[in-house]
């Protein structure tokens, strides 16, 4: 096999599949270096014990905190990177966004680029991500935007009632754009059927928009494709300048290999992509490549959010309760008290007793906690997720 190559991308999940993707019909030859394996197709994808209590697809390794504690990050390595694993709600940042923000914790600066820029890319990759959705109901919503190639997925009867409560208190709720195969008007042939174990698993049918299925496997029969795993990118050499990449380092399972691109695009996730150029440092970039800012790796951020969890006398009439949001606090109270952004809010994905307790740490016997160790209450409890 030649190691040159038009295109290099390294890692394989939404934004290197993607890139891959668009770029396979130009003919380029593309050499996608992923450090992980094709995803098994097995029972166990579907199994919250195997999913949620045994991390049976997730990273083994640890990452460190600040304070040096090692912990196992909610990552996993395999083609497609997290997208098969991910919840397919399909958002986009609003104008806004790329503006200078107050936020009660602190001003994040304005970006160099504007939502302008990326419009046209946001509704390239929500056609190819078959996102379903309704515009017009979310008000933060630019106005601008193409209409949704996908109708948005109907409420079943639990979320219907609960969007009429927040309805009656003057909230504007919303379709909350999902990336799924389904096909509401003919069932009996539709690849996603609704499950009770979308977000957090992988898709058993393939009917998620997840990047193996829709991105990756689509172009891997191409003559100038070409998908390497276990290939794990250790670092990336330059020339003297320090402004060209001259050759891939990775680790595969019979040694070191080099590959070199015209174009190196490195996707390996958030801190992956930090660790690999971190790791690249060289006399010309001794704080490691692209890291003149020396910012590079120091403001990872993952969801911050918090768990709400609403008991019920009566049993709630649902199997998938994800399809509803509401953005009406995303840039301050509209009703006042409060003028800075309160995040969004959306419904989370049908939960069994397992991991709900995988993730509870404490255990509160009470008759819906399947944890059976003592507890504190109410403070212990939920705060743990
Ligand atoms: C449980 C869960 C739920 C989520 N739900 C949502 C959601 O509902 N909506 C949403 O928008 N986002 C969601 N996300 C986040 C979303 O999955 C990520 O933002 C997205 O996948 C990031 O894409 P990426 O290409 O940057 O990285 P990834 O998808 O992580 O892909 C990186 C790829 O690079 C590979 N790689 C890593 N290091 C190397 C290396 N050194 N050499 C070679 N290859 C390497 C990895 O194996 C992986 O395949 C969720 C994530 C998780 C874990
Ligand atoms: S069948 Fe549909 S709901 Fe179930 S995991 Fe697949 S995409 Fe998600």
């Amino acid at each position: 096999m030649a190691a040159h190559f038009d295109v290099i991308i390294i890692g394989s999940g939404a934004g290197g599949a993607t890139l891959a993707q668009r770029l396979a019909p130009t003919g380029k030859s593309i050499l996608i270096l992923e450090r992980g394996e094709h995803l098994p197709r097995e029972a166990e994808n579907w199994d919250s014990k195997a999913v949620f209590i045994e991390h049976r697809y997730r990273t083994k390794e640890h990452w460190y905190d600040k304070r040096d504690r090692p912990f196992t990050p909610n990552t996993h390595y395999w083609v497609g990177g997290n997208t098969s694993f991910y919840g397919a709600a399909l958002m986009r940042l609003r104008g806004r966004d790329f503006e200078e923000v107050r936020h009660a914790g602190g001003v994040s600066p304005a970006w160099p680029i504007r939502l302008a820029e990326f419009a046209p890319y946001y509704a390239e990759a929500e056609t190819l991500w078959q996102v379903h959705g309704a515009r017009g109901e979310d008000p933060t919503e630019e106005g601008t935007e193409p209409p949704y190639a996908h109708p948005a997925i109907r409420n079943d009867p639990g979320v219907e009632e609960l969007r009429s409560h927040w309805l009656n208190q003057g909230w504007r709720p919303f379709s909350l754009p999902l990336g799924v195969k389904l096909d509401a008007a003919h069932p009996l042939t539709s690849p996603c059927i609704k499950c009770k174990t979308c977000g957090g698993y992988p898709c058993l049918l393939k009917a998620k928009s997840d990047a193996r299925s829709l991105a990756v496997e689509p172009i891997l029969d191409l003559p100038n494709v070409t998908l390497l795993t276990g290939r794990k990118v250790l670092r990336l050499e330059t020339d003297p300048s320090g402004k060209s990449v001259t050759e891939v380092v990775c680790a595969a399972e019979h040694g070191e290999e080099r590959w070199s691109g015209d174009i190196v695009a490195l996707a390996a996730g958030a801190a992956n992509s930090a660790a690999i150029l971190l790791n690249s440092a060289g006399p010309a970039h001794p704080n490691g490549l692209a890291n003149g800012s020396d910012q590079v790796g120091r403001n990872y951020m993952f969801h911050t959010l918090t768990a709400m969890v609403s008991l019920t006398a009566a049993p709630v009439d649902v199997t998938f309760p994800k399809t509803q949001a509401v953005n009406d606090f995303y840039f301050n109270d509209p009703r006042g008290g409060f003028d800075t952004p309160m995040g969004h809010i959306q419904l989370l994905e049908y939960m069994s007793g397992r991991p709900w307790r995988a993730r509870c740490r404490t255990g509160c016997r009470r008759p819906w906690c399947p944890t059976p160790s003592p507890a504190r209450w109410p403070s212990g409890c939920c705060p743990c997720w």
